[in-house]
């Protein structure tokens, strides 16, 4: 098996992530996060929400409308420009992504392929209540637009001046041509951005486009990204989107096969130039300083939740040989991104003294962080089951806890034990999240 297939097989058996609408055979290119998935997926957008929005003082947040005026579309490109080239086999139907076969015949079958055309990728839906007069509308291709449309919004209402930035997480949908790699593309997915405004210098937007580069890199390794899976891809000039003045990705490394995690993209002025030609708005940034009047710069960082949490997985799996003839599945998931922080355990389940005393860890814990309960089967399993989950600290009431006010808490990452006192665990345990 490869990391993909182990990855995936784990977070099926494990409750991360299942096939969307499984029951009736599954919708291509749709997932659902279980319980131990929606954890880890809301805590990588926690981490991001933190280190985007709360702790810094030039970026303000917003939650915008999956559901835009078409016009919106029309403006910022996508109606025209958003779509790939798409060839069919003329034998076994099939269809593919030219820009993604490396030869010119059917990698099913072997058959002949049509020549190329522009495939749109954006969702259509109807909204109305009268039939034949519904409006047509989209389901939001990416979260950018959200953003922009809401410039002037934003300034009026906040005290914030140029530069600074807007975050957002959000869903975006995508009629792609080949949903596949488990949930790395998908057609219903999420994304984390920032839009950042600057004035409209080119040097200096490319000094800010610098800095982003490395804060976003820094912020996946922060989160415990081991750097050597990590690279910039530069876009080659004829690869830009069309409103690009320079992109480059980050990538992740899958054994071997660099995947695209986010994009760094210098947007020029683009979108709010288009909001103001198609809306007939005016979207310029008045400077009171210096009394200049001009339309910013846009450089914007745009990461997918869902392929991060795909790459977080992979970069935390390890099957881990403990002693002869013995492995475990382990997940070295940051403290902060685990699911569960903790697992709290009574050593014996028929012994009430103990489930007593672990009960009432595990309800004070509760209230400060997500902890895990279990009583079955013995220690060693219930250590085995909380690697996989990746949960970093497992806590065990045993006989000595009744003397000795103390439990044993095990390191997911060293499987060493030591001894805390029942009153100091909940600091414990938050200096070691942290
Ligand atoms: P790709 O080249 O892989 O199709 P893209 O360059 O079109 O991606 P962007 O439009 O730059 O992607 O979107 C920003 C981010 O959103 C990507 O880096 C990726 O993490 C995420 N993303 C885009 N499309 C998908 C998808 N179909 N499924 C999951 N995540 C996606």
């Amino acid at each position: 098996m490869d990391i993909w297939e182990k990855v995936a097989s784990l977070a099926k058996r494990r409750g991360f992530i299942f096939p969307g609408s499984e029951i009736y055979g599954g919708l291509a290119g749709t997932w659902d996060y279980g319980p131990l998935g929606a954890e880890l997926k809301r805590n990588i957008k926690n981490e991001f929400w933190r280190s985007m929005v709360q702790e810094r003082s030039d970026v303000v947040g917003l939650d915008a409308a999956i559901i835009m005026n078409p016009k919106v579309w029309e403006a910022s490109g996508h109606l025209t420009s958003f779509s790939d080239p798409l060839v069919e086999c003329k034998k076994c139907h099939h269809r593919f992504r030219a820009d993604q076969l490396t030869e010119k015949k059917c990698p099913d079958c072997g058959g002949e392929l049509t020549e190329p055309k522009q495939f749109n990728l954006m969702v259509e839906t109807y909204l109305g209540v009268i039939e034949g007069e519904k409006q047509k509308t989209y389901l939001r291709g990416e979260i950018t637009q959200g953003v922009h449309v809401n410039f002037k919004n934003v300034l009026s209402s906040t005290r914030v001046k140029i530069p600074f930035g807007v975050a957002q997480i959000g869903k975006a949908f995508r009629n792609e041509i080949t949903p596949g790699g488990f949930t790395f593309r998908s057609r219903e997915f999420e994304q984390m951005e920032l839009q950042y405004y600057v004035r409209p210098d080119l040097k200096q937007s490319m000094e800010t486009f610098e800095y982003w580069k490395k804060e976003r890199m820094g912020w996946y390794v922060s989160l415990g990204m081991k750097k050597e899976n990590l690279r910039f891809k530069e876009h080659a000039k004829d690869e830009l989107a069309h409103y690009a003045k320079a992109a480059f990705d980050i990538e992740y490394n899958a054994e071997g096969e660099w995947k695209e995690m986010e994009g760094i993209h210098h947007r020029g002025d683009w979108d709010v130039r288009r909001h103001q030609e198609f809306s007939g708005e005016d979207m310029s940034y008045f400077d009171e300083e210096t009394k200049e009047k001009f339309l910013p710069y846009i450089i914007e960082t745009s990461g997918g939740v869902d392929r991060a949490t795909l790459f977080f997985l992979m970069n935390a799996y390890e099957e881990e040989k403990v002693k002869e003839g013995e492995t475990r599945t382990v997940l070295h998931l940051h403290p902060r991104l685990a699911p569960y922080k903790a697992a709290v355990f009574p050593l014996l389940a028929n012994k009430p003294d103990l489930v007593k005393t672990a009960k009432k860890i595990y309800d004070d814990l509760k209230k400060d962080m997500m902890v895990a309960w279990d009583d079955r089967g013995n220690i060693g399993k219930r250590y085995r089951a909380q690697d996989e989950a990746g949960t970093p600290f497992c806590i065990t009431v045993d006989f000595e806890s009744q003397e000795q006010d103390d439990v044993t808490v095990r390191d997911r990452d060293t499987m060493r034990q030591e001894r805390v006192k029942i009153g100091e665990l909940k600091a414990y345990l938050k200096e070691h999240v942290r």
